[in-house]
């Protein structure tokens, strides 16, 4: 009889882990409690219109590929990414505009033009954080702390230093770069994954190398969505079983090793459980036996520090709107303003938002001559918010964004075409998907929080129990979070081996 898995969640880690058990030969059955597979990486639809509900940027597309390779298909059988270029455009807030571009010739003589030494500090930027990236990668990434001695060795401690991740990011890209928005251009992307680049750790400067080097990619039938297809499909072709509108209720324990879990009232019972349900909701809801929260219990979870969250509105136009890339970022007048209201827990006096516009480059996802249009905006989460998202609230929140995007050239009057219109807030994240605090990105990865600090993927204070998910090791942004499922299907499978 094949070993029987149980995934609490069908987010991205959840699927990921899912696919690679399932073609392992352990018999998986997944469990989603809504009425689609995805979580995060979600799909809205309406009158014509698609839209991906979070995640939006394809970064190392071949990160994607490996799971469905993995499983001895051709991904491209599967998937189709077309790397975009530029990869996304910046207005800064007096209306001056630059491309992020993977064309390092044309990108040197942008920077260039902004003062003598940006291009030299651009490129010793790119040559040193390359090298950071490697040893990230290697030694932390995809390394999965089960215990202690995993951390604290000398070659682990070692590339720790190396890492040099005690600065912050800002801070990191200021000793490249003088120009005030080209360091702020270099290290937003920590909003990526929900932390300050004047907190955040150092680290997180890879990002903008990553994007230089792999590029930003689209699937091309949808965007993001597609992905979930893909991987929906691949599981259902090796014979896993997909349960969607099932909340699991609880993870069921013998002597502290998971059992199976209950469901509708019912029990149901497996090898090993892997919970892709955010973690700190996770210990807070499905695991009741203290000894399994070990530490975690809800004090510890209430303590945590938590990234921030987002905004969203999802618009559809009658019309289109032809000086949009696909992926556009507008900064506000004062950037550290800005991030010091999301993280002081205020509601943003001018924030920076961002627009994301597939229709310009797909025609599958709005009407002929329409243009769907989704825009984001970094807000606090719930614990550090200090005020309530009431309809009123959402209402003049959503128009401080309309008049600001109204400013930007062929959207003067953009409101008189709208046809369809969604908002998605925190407590909606919070609320329908389960994320602790709405916290999109889960919890903030300080270094406190982080590798062998974060929660694990294989649980210390349970047996056959795992995680996958932002929340857990290494974190959050999908192709990271594949990689905690990766980990997890790596490291269960020493533990219930196939045949035991
Ligand atoms: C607005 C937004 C924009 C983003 N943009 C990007 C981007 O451009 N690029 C990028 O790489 N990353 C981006 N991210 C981050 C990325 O989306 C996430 O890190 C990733 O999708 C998280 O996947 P996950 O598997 O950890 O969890 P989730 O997607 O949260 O999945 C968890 C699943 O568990 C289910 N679940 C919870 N409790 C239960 C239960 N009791 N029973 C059954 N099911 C349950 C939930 O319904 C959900 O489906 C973005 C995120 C957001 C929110």
């Amino acid at each position: 009889m094949a070993k029987k898995v149980i995934v609490i969640g069908g987010g991205i880690a959840g699927l990921t882990s899912a696919v690679r058990l399932q073609y392992d030969g352990y018999d998986v059955t997944l469990y989603e409690q809504l009425d689609r597979l995805g979580g995060k990486m979600n799909r809205i639809t309406g009158k014509g219109f698609t839209f991906d509900l979070g995640p939006t940027i394809v970064m190392m597309p071949h990160i994607y590929h490996e799971v469905l390779s993995y499983t001895g298909v051709d991904p491209k059988d599967y998937i189709d990414f077309m790397a975009l270029d530029p990869m996304y455009q910046i207005t800064f807030a007096d209306g001056e505009k630059l491309d992020a571009t993977t064309d390092l010739n044309r990108m040197m003589v942008d920077l260039e033009a902004r003062g003598e030494g940006t291009a030299d500090g651009f490129l010793r930027y790119l040559n040193d954080t390359y090298a950071k990236y490697i040893v990230a990668k290697d030694h932390f990434i995809e390394k999965s702390f089960r215990s202690w001695r995993d951390f604290y060795n000398p070659t682990t401690l070692w590339n720790a230093l190396k890492l040099k991740t005690f600065d912050s990011a800002h801070h990191t890209i200021a000793k490249y770069i003088k120009d005030q928005k080209i360091q702020n251009m270099l290290s937003f992307q920590t909003l990526y994954i929900g932390i300050s680049p004047h907190k955040g750790p150092s680290i997180y400067t890879i990002i903008p190398m990553i994007e230089t080097l792999y590029g930003v990619h689209y699937a091309r039938g949808g965007g993001m969505y597609a992905y979930v297809e893909a991987l929906e499909r691949r599981f259902r072709e090796l014979g896993g079983t997909v349960e969607l509108n099932s909340p699991v209720e609880e993870v069921l324990f013998e002597k502290q090793k998971a059992i199976g879990v209950k469901l509708k009232g019912q029990d149901i019972m497996a090898d090993a459980v892997v919970v892709n349900a955010d973690f700190p909701r996770a210990m807070n809801t499905l695991i009741k036996d203290p000894k399994v929260k070990g530490k975690y219990t809800e004090e510890k979870i209430a303590k945590m520090a938590y990234s921030c969250s987002v905004f969203l509105i999802y618009i559809g136009l009658d019309k289109k709107v032809p000086d949009l890339r696909v992926h556009n970022l507008y900064f506000g007048s004062d950037f550290e303003d800005n991030l010091s209201d999301i993280f002081s827990g205020s509601i943003p006096k001018d924030p920076a938002y961002y627009i994301y516009s597939p229709s310009r480059i797909d025609d599958t996802v709005a009407p002929e001559g329409h243009e769907g249009i989704y825009v984001l905006v970094p807000v606090p989460e719930l614990k550090t918010g200090t005020f309530e998202w009431t309809d009123e609230v959402k209402q003049s929140f959503k128009e401080k964004i309309y008049s600001k995007m109204k400013k930007n050239p062929g959207m003067e009057d953009f409101d008189q075409h709208i046809v369809f219109e969604k908002l998605m807030t925190p407590p909606d994240f919070s609320e329908k998907m389960g994320v602790h605090y709405g916290a999109t990105f889960g919890l903030a990865p300080t270094l406190l929080q982080s590798n062998y600090f974060r929660p694990k993927n294989v649980h210390p204070y349970g047996k056959n129990l795992y995680f996958a998910g932002s929340s857990v090791h290494p974190g959050a942004g999908v192709p990271i979070a594949i990689t905690s499922g990766k980990l997890v299907h790596r490291e269960l499978k020493k533990d219930v081996p196939l045949n035991s």
